[in-house]
C-alpha cells in the first residue's frame, strides 16, 4: 500500500511552508484555473487571540492567485450564543481579528446564510447520519483549502482538519445533529414572549402556551432560531457522548468531501486546552510545534496528534479522542499510517 505523505515544517518555517507544501504536492496545479476556492478558516471567538493568525490565510491566498484559482474564506455561523452566531457579527468579528481583505487579500463568505439556517443535504446512507445537513454555500465550491488551528476541545479531546471539515462547514442543523439527540427547548423563565422565534421558524414549529414559547415536533433541527432569540431563551442539550460525536464528525467529514478535491493544513501552533469558540486567550499547553500538511485528512491528523498525544492525554484521560480517525479510516476518508517528509 501506498503511504500518503504528510508535510511538515517547524515553527520558524511555518508562514513560508505553506506556499512549499502547497507546491510540494502539487494540489493546487492539478485544479482548474478560475474557480473558486474555499479556504475554511475559524475566526476565532471574541476575546480568545489564539485563532489561526490571518497571515497563514494570505499566504494561502497568495499561493492560489498564482494558479489563477479565486481565493475566498469562508465559514459557518456557531450553534452557541456569541458574536459568531449570525453571518453580519461574524463578518465583524472575523475583520476585527484581522481577517479582512487589506490582511488577507481574500473576500470572506458565511456559507449557510444569515441564521445558520441554510442548508442543504448529502445523503449517506449511514445509521448514524443518514443524511448531513452542510451550509448551502458550499455547494459553489469544488475545491477547499482546510485550515484548521489545531487545539484541545472539552467534547472530543482535540480538534483538526476533521472538525474544521465537520462542524465547521455543516449548517446549525448539521451541528445540532453532531452535538445534541434532541431539539432545541425553551427555558420558559426567560422567555419574554416576543415572538421573534415564532415569527422566524421556518417551519411553524414554535407555538406560544400560556405566553411562553414552545418548540414542537414539526422542528427540523435547523437551529435558526437559537440565533434570533434576543433573549437566549432558546438552548440545546449538550448531550451527545464524546464517541457519538466523533463519529458523526467523520460522517460528515465524508459528506464534506464528497466529489470535492481538497487539501488540509494541520497548525500545531498556541496549541489551547480548549477550541477557538472559548471567549478567552488560554495559555498554550506547549511550546509551538509547527505545521502539518496532506491531501489525506486522516493522516494529516494521525501526523499532528501523535505529536501532541501526551498534553491530549493529560487534559483529557476520559476521552477516547483517537475515535475520530478510526472513524474516518473506516469510512474510506483516508488512512492513519503516512510518512512524514519535512520540508
Ligand atoms: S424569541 Fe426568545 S424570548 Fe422571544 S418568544 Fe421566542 S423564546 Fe421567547
Ligand atoms: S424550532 Fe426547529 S425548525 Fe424552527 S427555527 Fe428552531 S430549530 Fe429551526
Amino acid at each position: 500500500m501506498n503511504r500518503p505523505v504528510v508535510y511538515f515544517v517547524p515553527p520558524d518555517r511555518a508562514l513560508e511552508g505553506i506556499g512549499l507544501m502547497l507546491e510540494r504536492s502539487g494540489f493546487l496545479r492539478r485544479l482548474k484555473p478560475k474557480k473558486k476556492l474555499g479556504l475554511k478558516v475559524h475566526f476565532g471567538e471574541s476575546g480568545n487571540s489564539n485563532h489561526l493568525d490571518p497571515k497563514f490565510v494570505r499566504a494561502a491566498a497568495i499561493a492560489a492567485s498564482f494558479h489563477n484559482l479565486q481565493p475566498v474564506a469562508i465559514e459557518t455561523t456557531a450553534l452557541y450564543r456569541g458574536k459568531r452566531q449570525n453571518a453580519a457579527s461574524h463578518v465583524a468579528l472575523a475583520k476585527e481579528h484581522g481577517f479582512g481583505m487589506e490582511n488577507t487579500l481574500t473576500p470572506i463568505e458565511i456559507l449557510d446564510g444569515d441564521h445558520g439556517e441554510k442548508y442543504y443535504e448529502v445523503r449517506l446512507d449511514s445509521e448514524k447520519v443518514p443524511v448531513a445537513r452542510l451550509a448551502q454555500g458550499l455547494r459553489l465550491y469544488q475545491y477547499l483549502i482546510n485550515m484548521a488551528h489545531f487545539k484541545g476541545h472539552f467534547v472530543t479531546g482535540f480538534g483538526g482538519v476533521l472538525k474544521n471539515l465537520s462542524m465547521g462547514l455543516a449548517a446549525k442543523a448539521g451541528k445540532l445533529e453532531m452535538h445534541s439527540h434532541s431539539r432545541p427547548y425553551v427555558e420558559a423563565e426567560h422567555c419574554v414572549s416576543c415572538g421573534t422565534c415564532v415569527e422566524y421558524c421556518p417551519v411553524q414549529a414554535i407555538n406560544f402556551v400560556q405566553y411562553v414559547a414552545q418548540i414542537g415536533r414539526s422542528c427540523n433541527g435547523c437551529g435558526g432560531c437559537l440565533a434570533v432569540c434576543p433573549q437566549g431563551a432558546i438552548r440545546i442539550k449538550w448531550n451527545a457522548a464524546s464517541g457519538t460525536i466523533q463519529t458523526k464528525m467523520a460522517e460528515y467529514a465524508r459528506a464534506v468531501l464528497k466529489d470535492r478535491e481538497a487539501f488540509h493544513f494541520n497548525f500545531l501552533l498556541r496549541i489551547t486546552p480548549n477550541c477557538d469558540c472559548y471567549p478567552q486567550t488560554e495559555r498554550p499547553v506547549t511550546p509551538d510545534i509547527g505545521v502539518c500538511a496532506s491531501e489525506d485528512p486522516v493522516a494529516c491528523e494521525q501526523a499532528a496528534y501523535e505529536r501532541v498525544k501526551a498534553h491530549i492525554d493529560r487534559l483529557y484521560p476520559h476521552l477516547g479522542p483517537e475515535a475520530v480517525m478510526e472513524a474516518a479510516e473506516r469510512l474510506g476518508i483516508g488512512t492513519r499510517e503516512h510518512v512524514v517528509e519535512e520540508l
